[in-house]
């Protein structure tokens, strides 16, 4: 797990986190609002649309795991997903907000790499 602050998703992203927040607190989903100040960004999603902003806050390959029980709750700016009751994929549709998302995370991860 990359513990680096940079790419914690409150720091990095606070307003796709507020987003977040918000949703969770709607549904009234306490074990998975736990678990937002601590998200980090793994790696961004490799579907290859520029303006994709979507992004893995566990290791991708665990998402892929089909036995792995699996939800989607819906927000502003796309879904949020969960695997086996850990927030493991955040979708960013494609737009302008996706772009920008994804030119942040890209510059951190790199940054990272350094
Ligand atoms: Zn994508």
């Amino acid at each position: 797990m990359n513990s680096s602050p940079c790419l914690k998703l409150v720091f990095l992203l606070p307003e796709i986190a507020n987003d977040i927040i918000e949703k969770l607190e709607k549904e009234e989903r306490l074990d998975l609002l736990e678990q937002v100040q601590e998200l980090s960004i793994i790696s961004l999603c490799e579907c290859g649309d520029t303006s994709c902003g979507s992004f893995y806050t566990i290791e991708p390959s665990v998402t892929e795991n089909e036995q792995l029980s699996h939800e989607g709750l819906r927000t502003k700016s796309g879904l949020i997903e969960v695997f086996n009751g850990e927030i493991g994929f955040i979708e960013i549709v494609p737009s302008e907000i996706g772009k920008e998302v994804r030119k942040k995370i890209s510059e951190a991860l790199i940054r990272e790499e350094l």
